[in-house]
C-alpha cells in the first residue's frame, strides 16, 4: 500500500491526571478518520467499564502469553498491572487509511520510538503539579497510598516531555483539543506525506 494512503499514528502521553484520555476522546469525536486504539490489560474493569469498549480485559497470563508472542507494539507495567497496544491491531488500522492516537505511558511511548514505526508524539502538561493534584484527588477513590504513588509517577513523568515530538499544555480543554487538531493537521501536510498528492498536482503542471 503506498505511504499516501496509510493513516497516521500518534502518542499521546501524560501524567496520570493530566487529562490525555478526555482530550483523546474529544478529538475523536471531532476527527471523523482519528480512531483511539483500544489497550489490552491485566486489571480488574471499574465499574462501568466494558470489555472490548474501554479495554480488553485479559488475565495476567493472557497478557504473559501475548508478551511472549511478541504481539504487542508496546507494553508496560503501570501500577502493578499490564497494559498493551497490539501491534496486529494497529497496523490493521493504519494500513486500512484511518489514524490512530495511542494514550500510553511514557515507557510505552519509548518502545514505539524504539521499534522505529513512523509516528507522532505530542506530550501533555498540566498546568502546574497543584492543579494536577487537586484534579487527581478531585475524581479519585483511590487511597492516601496510591494517591501518592500516582503523584510521584507524575513527578518522575513529566520530565520526559523533552523526548517528545510537541508538548501541549492543558489549561483549558475546549483550547487544548483545538491545539491538538492543529497538530494533526499540521502533520498531515508534512511534504513527505503530501508527496503522492503532490505529484499528482505536479502532472497537471506538464506542459
Ligand atoms: P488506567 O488504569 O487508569 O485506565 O490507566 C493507567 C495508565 O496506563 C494510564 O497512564 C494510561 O495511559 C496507561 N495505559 C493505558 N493503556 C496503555 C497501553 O496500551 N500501553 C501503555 N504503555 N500504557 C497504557
Amino acid at each position: 500500500m503506498s505511504s499516501r494512503t496509510r493513516g497516521l499514528l500518534f502518542i499521546v502521553s501524560a501524567p496520570s491526571g493530566a487529562g490525555k484520555t478526555t482530550l483523546a476522546e474529544h478529538l475523536v469525536q471531532i476527527l471523523p478518520n482519528l480512531r483511539m486504539s483500544r489497550s489490552y490489560t491485566s486489571r480488574a474493569a471499574r465499574p462501568g467499564e466494558r470489555d472490548g469498549v474501554d479495554y480488553h480485559f485479559v488475565t495476567r497470563e493472557q497478557f504473559q502469553a501475548m508478551i511472549a508472542a511478541d504481539e504487542f507494539l508496546e507494553w508496560a507495567d503501570v501500577f502493578g498491572n499490564f497494559y498493551g497496544t497490539s501491534a496486529a491491531d494497529t497496523e490493521r488500522l493504519v494500513a486500512g487509511g484511518q489514524d490512530v492516537v495511542l494514550t500510553i505511558d511514557v515507557q510505552g511511548a519509548r518502545q514505539v520510538k524504539h521499534h522505529g514505526v513512523d509516528h507522532t508524539s505530542i506530550f501533555v502538561l498540566p498546568p502546574s503539579f497543584e492543579v494536577l493534584e487537586r484534579r487527581l484527588r478531585g475524581r479519585s477513590k483511590d487511597s492516601e497510598e496510591q494517591m501518592q504513588r500516582r503523584l510521584s509517577a507524575a513527578r518522575a513523568e513529566a520530565a520526559s516531555y523533552v523526548d517528545y515530538d510537541y508538548v501541549v499544555v492543558n489549561d483549558q480543554l475546549e483550547p487544548t483539543v483545538v491545539r491538538l487538531q492543529e497538530i494533526i493537521a499540521a502533520e498531515r501536510s508534512r511534504t513527505h506525506r503530501m508527496r503522492g498528492i503532490a505529484e499528482e498536482i505536479i502532472k497537471t503542471f506538464r506542459p
